[in-house]
């Protein structure tokens, strides 16, 4: 069975959103909390953003041994090469950079004809992989890029050293048939595939951000970007326990693995509600107060054996007590 690559960016674009709060420390918790939580990748952050991103990807890198450590850049080698340094302790450090592909963006951004862009494409890879680490290319607003100038920037990367290669809907533009229609194109579009790995990072705009990331993994994406409570830029990112509760509630259907340890899901959602500031709703999926209340009254009075059989999970599998009250969240 094929196994998916989870990479949490809860502290990279889950942080830059208003209201955020964590101290060091605490954003070192929470990295332990994802070791624990077993995934495959920690996005910590953007070292060249500020002392703080700087400090948090460092101490990261130096004190959680286990995952991939993730450093995010803009293009520039100046950024590139104070990811590298921020990232000299990590086990396996990655770096992951970007430049943006849309029609729109590519002139707004960049200021550069496609052709021009190419050719940076292939310099800022060239300098990111001179430390031979793993380097990943997001092609940013993928999902409104032409497809067919998205395989050749993806081409262009690949050739040039990255190894995984994500197709985002930056914008939670897209819709599932449509972006997974997308991924699939342009993984057949590319020359050579074979040591590539495919990720989706996708906004929740309209509420898709969980629905496209898995139609992007029927389409043979391996690697999928998300979130903690799917807190990101505006409506957020795919929200990563609703996502794993899919993939593994719906194993029948998607026929992947997903090597996320589930019972530490409550107990990491609970700690970033209570040290972030950004708060959820008492009915999102998986990790709301209500959700495992049912008030409709058809399976109340039924054994707890009974309601197992309605319900697709229980508590114990996300690691909530029974009966603790999270009002106060
Ligand atoms: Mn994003």
């Amino acid at each position: 069975m094929e196994k998916i690559s989870v990479l949490d960016t809860t502290l990279r674009d889950g942080a830059q959103i208003p209201g955020f709060k964590m101290s060091l420390d605490e954003k070192l918790d929470l990295a332990r909390g994802l070791k624990a939580l077993n995934v495959d990748v920690i996005e910590a952050g953007i070292p060249a953003q500020s002392d703080d991103q700087f400090n948090t990807v460092r101490r990261i890198a130096e004190e959680v041994d286990g995952p991939i450590i993730a450093g995010f850049a803009w293009p520039r080698e100046e950024d590139i090469a104070t990811c590298y340094k921020a990232l000299k302790g990590a086990g396996k450090p990655r770096v992951h950079t970007f430049l943006a592909t849309s029609p729109y963006l590519m002139n707004k951004m960049h200021k550069r004809s496609p052709s021009e862009l190419l050719k940076l494409a292939e310099e800022i890879i060239d300098f990111s992989t001179s430390m031979e680490w793993e380097v990943q290319f997001t092609a940013f607003d993928g999902s409104r890029s032409d497809p067919v100038f998205l395989c050749e920037m993806l081409d262009t990367v690949i050739e040039a050293g990255a190894t995984i290669v994500n197709i985002p809907d930056s914008a939670g533009y897209s819709t599932p048939l449509e972006f997974g229609r997308l991924v699939r194109k342009v993984g057949k579009g590319l020359k050579e595939n074979s040591n590539v790995m495919i990720s989706v990072h996708c906004h929740n705009d309209l509420g898709l951000a969980v629905a496209n990331t898995l139609a992007g993994i029927e389409a043979g994406a391996r690697q999928v970007e998300c979130s903690v409570n799917g807190i990101g830029d505006r409506a957020g990112n795919t929200s990563l326990e609703e996502l794993v509760m899919a993939l593994k509630s719906r194993k029948d259907y998607y026929d992947v693995e997903v090597d996320i340890h589930t019972q530490e899901i409550f107990p990491l959602s609970d700690y970033l509600c209570r040290t972030s500031g950004i708060a959820i709703h008492s009915y999102k999926p998986v990790v709301g107060i209500n959700v495992f209340e049912d008030s409709i009254g058809i399976h109340q009075g039924e054994s707890s054996n009974g309601h197992q059989k309605y319900t697709v999970m229980t508590h114990e599998i996300i690691g909530r007590p029974k009966g603790v009250n999270y009002v106060a969240r």
